[in-house]
């Protein structure tokens, strides 16, 4: 999914365009959808005059937050994996006996990888 800047809304899957305003996103389109840059003001490809609005510059702040939108759920949950890993570590040394509650954790964010992955390449597929 995508978050329009120009707008404030989310786009699900790829888009090229937000669904809500019509605005592109760190790029401009011409009709035949070549791929210029934002500074551009003809269409390198095929001389069209007619681009499309890309959206606002991204506030650098902003910038992981919409990295992460665009990579999708993936990323997130091997952030989160990241994160057990550092606690799983230390359960183990400091209570080895009380491993359960952290594998159990472990079980669903791979399960919910292994889904995500699945729709992924579903989605991919159509
Ligand atoms: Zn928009
Ligand atoms: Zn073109």
């Amino acid at each position: 999914m995508r978050y329009c800047h120009n707008c404030h809304r989310i786009t699900a899957g790829k888009p090229l365009f937000c669904s809500n305003c019509g605005c592109t996103y760190r790029i401009k389109l011409c009709p035949r959808l070549h791929i210029n840059p934002r500074a551009a003001q003809i269409c390198s490809q095929c001389g069209s005059r007619d681009l499309s609005t890309p959206q606002p510059k991204v506030p650098f702040a902003l910038r992981p937050f919409v990295f992460l939108l665009d990579a999708g759920p993936g990323v997130l949950i091997l952030i989160l994996l990241s994160i057990w890993m550092v606690f799983y570590i230390r359960q183990l040394i400091n209570a080895p006996d009380n491993l359960l509650p952290l594998m159990l954790i472990a079980l669903a964010l791979g399960l919910t990888l292994y889904a995500w992955m699945r729709l992924n390449r579903w989605n991919r597929g159509k």
